[in-house]
């Protein structure tokens, strides 16, 4: 983390879990848990019915409320999906975009995360953008390459004054609730990859200012050392943020000294 330069985020995902009626005592819970996040945003990416709860119970409890995803139309004949457009009139922070899962069982690819991440930031809302590379990917020594093409992809089009907006998350797929955490090393040897890919884009103002996550069975055991490094400014969150005790020690560990 480098809180002089940028912002340190802890985000949650709670993919296809949690219910509506389960919202305000997670809220609770966590709120006495975590009575004063000092140096982070907590961040909920909720599922879209949890939502207008969670602009109540969450926001109460001082924690920002995310999607998990977004249509890349504004509106219009697409059954079952969700416009930026309504997360925004529910004052929505944050939405995920090309999520792995997305982009493995929903077929999202480079092209329509680019067009969500646009359509988020011509909304005002704040693109979480997930990027990362499969196992394979990785033995074949193809990460740095992928990383390179996926975030250029995501951001192109992207404006100076727009990329003030978006967080980046670091995922490799094989890490994803999988317990395979990345090392402390291999995570912020791609993250420091990612700030070099936003410098040669926007300048070294804009790469130092952004903030870059890493994501991947971070849990309460290894949060510590993950978020201790220069490159790694907080984490996206599964499994771990399912359970209060569990997120609110991954909080602390982004409120060390
Ligand atoms: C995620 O889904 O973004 C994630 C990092 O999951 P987990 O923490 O469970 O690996």
């Amino acid at each position: 983390m480098n809180r002089k330069y940028r912002k340190t985020i802890i985000a949650g995902n709670f993919k296809m879990n949690k219910l509506p009626s389960e919202i305000r005592a997670f809220a609770e819970e966590l709120k006495t848990l975590v009575p004063r996040a000092r140096w982070c945003e907590t961040v909920i990416c909720a599922p879209f019915v949890d939502l207008p709860l969670g602009m109540k119970y969450l926001k109460e409890a001082r924690i920002s409320v995310g999607a998990q995803n977004m249509s890349e139309h504004p509106k219009g004949a697409y059954t079952g999906e969700v416009s930026g457009e309504m997360l925004r009139d529910l004052k929505v922070k944050y939405v995920i975009i090309g999520h792995s899962e997305r982009r493995q069982y929903f077929g999202e690819t480079d092209l329509t995360v680019n067009e969500k991440v646009k359509a988020a930031l011509e909304l005002g809302l704040q693109p979480i953008v997930c990027v990362g590379e499969s196992a394979r990917q990785r033995e074949l020594g193809l990460t740095e390459a992928l990383i390179n093409y996926q975030v250029r992809a995501a951001l192109a089009g992207v404006t100076e004054e727009q990329i003030r907006k978006v967080v980046i998350a670091y995922e490799p797929i094989w890490a994803i609730g999988t317990g395979n955490t990345a090392t402390a090393e291999q995570a912020n040897e791609v993250n420091r990859t990612i700030r070099s890919i936003i410098r040669g884009l926007y300048g070294a103002r804009t790469a130092r200012a952004t903030t870059i996550l890493y994501g991947g069975s971070m849990n309460e055991k290894n949060a510590y050392e993950l978020l201790a490094q220069p490159d790694i400014d907080g984490g996206l969150i599964g499994g771990a943020s399912l359970v209060p005790e569990k997120f609110a020690a991954i909080i602390n560990a982004a409120n060390q000294e």
